[in-house]
């Protein structure tokens, strides 16, 4: 095998142009499957969510659930689509275990919402993101490989099916190719399926929670030379966070740049992300539309959404997230770059949500993008899985606020509430973290710093007042940072001059 030249990221994209494409599946939030009426909870014992339908068992006939309908539509809606008038569901036929009709029911060359666009915001400059299709399709079950080092089939004993998720609803959403996006490519994976996301949870139509896969995306990317064709893609599968989104995208075009720097070429596959390294490795090559035999479903009658009621959910939608974050920037009182910063962190929910709870804008803003950034960065996850609820930050604020606890107390209590040790007040009052301020409690740790101090007690006593920090300071360490820095400091001055 020939020696494959490394680039790295930046000589990557200096020499060759990334285009990439996003499809996204998104497992609708309705109460019963897509063309039956079992229900769809998430996380039932294995197989107790089946009928002959979802089985696939002879005989059973399937019929269409007009709520994944209707969400499908107010989706295109939203994402500026045309809404097809007439359509017919399409077999997708395809062996594989978690697949028990040995077919899908999806859509192909007539989905029901086409051409639209997603208006999204990287790093405070919009780029407009075409979207191809929207359609509506049925969800496979899970194939569970045992025995393996990896959970991968490769070195597996046995494998287990689950049927429960087989006939769930699913969204696919097709970008159009997104040339010209150079060097911030990743970002602008990024940022798109986290619209994507945020205005899917607006309409209320999907939980979209990536980590337990109602929100799954794969990644398409190829690379050309600046003037010349696009390239040949590779699909990367079930990207399953969005900071792999964007890891994604980045090790496939340094990847890639590789292989072309070399004399190679790129073969169209489909390629696995994995979380550890942050590396692509081969799967299986790319079915193409023929191997799937598609031919219009004979069970369903077409599907033919009227103008009235397509007009009737267009009145409906609610405000989008990017005209609600326009909004809730002017009544927040945020700057650009604050709250681009507030954007780019995933935290706009999270700080609406917790705005919502009591706090102020500007004390939310500080949590969320301050000590929890931190810890999230630290811990390499997202935000909305540190364990940490809107409400705790705000009522730790709250604690804040009432004097109840100082800032370091409250980095202290809110470690505690990532480790899963209850309510902000819960810990305060389960490890006495609250602030002394009583006089009496504080008037002896007051006398000792004086006494062991008397250099500074006598620049204090000449009306040196700003030396009065050090004795501060040596109280709040005697106390464990638990003193109330204002009324030691008025004690240390009221013992000292008068
Ligand atoms: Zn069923």
């Amino acid at each position: 095998m020939s020696t494959v030249t490394q680039l790295s990221y930046e000589e990557a994209v200096a020499r060759f142009e990334p285009v990439i494409g996003l499809e996204t599946h998104v497992e609708l939030g309705t109460n019963t499957k897509m063309f039956c009426g079992c229900p769809t909870a998430f996380g039932a014992e294995p197989n107790t969510q089946v009928c002959p339908v979802c089985l696939g068992l002879p005989g059973a006939l399937p019929v269409a659930n007009r709520a994944a309908i209707e969400a499908t539509i107010r989706i295109g809606l939203a994402l500026n689509c045309s809404i097809a008038p007439w359509g017919r569901f399409a077999r997708k036929n395809y062996f594989y275990p978690d697949m028990p009709k040995n077919f899908q029911i999806s859509q192909y060359d007539e989905p029901l919402c086409i051409d639209g666009y997603l208006d999204i915001d990287v790093e405070g400059s919009p780029v407009r993101i075409g979207i191809e299709r929207v359609h509506l399709e049925e969800d496979t079950g899970k194939t569970l490989h045992v025995g393996g080092a990896t959970g991968r089939i490769h070195g597996a004993t046995e494998s287990l099916v689950d049927y429960n998720r087989a006939g769930i609803p699913l969204v696919e959403i097709v970008t159009k190719p997104v040339p010209g996006t150079g060097a911030r490519a990743p970002e602008v994976a990024r940022a798109y399926v986290t619209e994507l996301r945020d205005v899917i949870r607006s309409l209320g139509v999907s939980d979209v929670r990536m980590e337990q896969g109602s929100l799954r995306c794969d990644v398409n990317t190829s690379l050309n030379r600046p003037g010349a064709d696009w390239g040949t893609r590779t699909e990367t599968k079930n990207v399953n966070s969005l900071r792999s989104v964007e890891r994604a995208v980045r090790s496939e075009i340094i990847r890639q740049s590789g292989v072309l720097e070399s004399g190679g070429t790129i073969t169209q596959e489909t390629r696995h992300f994995h979380e550890d390294t942050g590396e692509t490795t081969s799967g299986r090559s790319k079915e193409t539309a023929t191997d799937y035999r598609y031919f219009p479903e004979p069970d369903l009658v077409p599907l033919a959404p009227s103008a009235e009621w397509v007009e009737s959910l267009r009145s409906e939608l609610p405000e989008l997230p990017r005209v609600r974050r326009a909004r809730q920037q002017a009544e927040w009182g945020f700057s650009d770059l604050d709250m681009q910063s507030v954007v780019n962190a995933g935290a706009v929910e999270l700080i609406s949500a917790t705005v919502t709870a009591g706090a102020t804008p500007a004390a939310a803003r500080k949590w969320w993008l301050g000590e929890l950034a931190r810890k999230a960065n630290e811990t390499e996850t997202e935000l909305e899985s540190l364990g940490v609820t809107p409400a705790a930050v705000a009522e730790l604020q709250g604690l804040v606020d009432s004097g109840k606890i100082n800032d370091k107390l409250a980095r202290q209590v809110l470690e505690a509430v990532i480790a899963g040790e209850g309510t902000p007040t819960e810990i305060v009052a389960a490890r006495g973290l609250e602030v002394v301020s009583d006089e009496g409690a504080l008037t002896a740790a007051v006398d000792e710093a004086i006494a062991a101090n008397p250099d500074i007690a006598a620049k204090v006593r000449d009306g040196k007042v700003a030396a009065a920090g050090a004795l501060v300071g040596a109280v709040m360490k005697s106390t464990g940072g638990k003193a109330d820095a204002k009324t030691v400091r008025e004690l240390i001055i009221a013992r000292l001059t008068s």
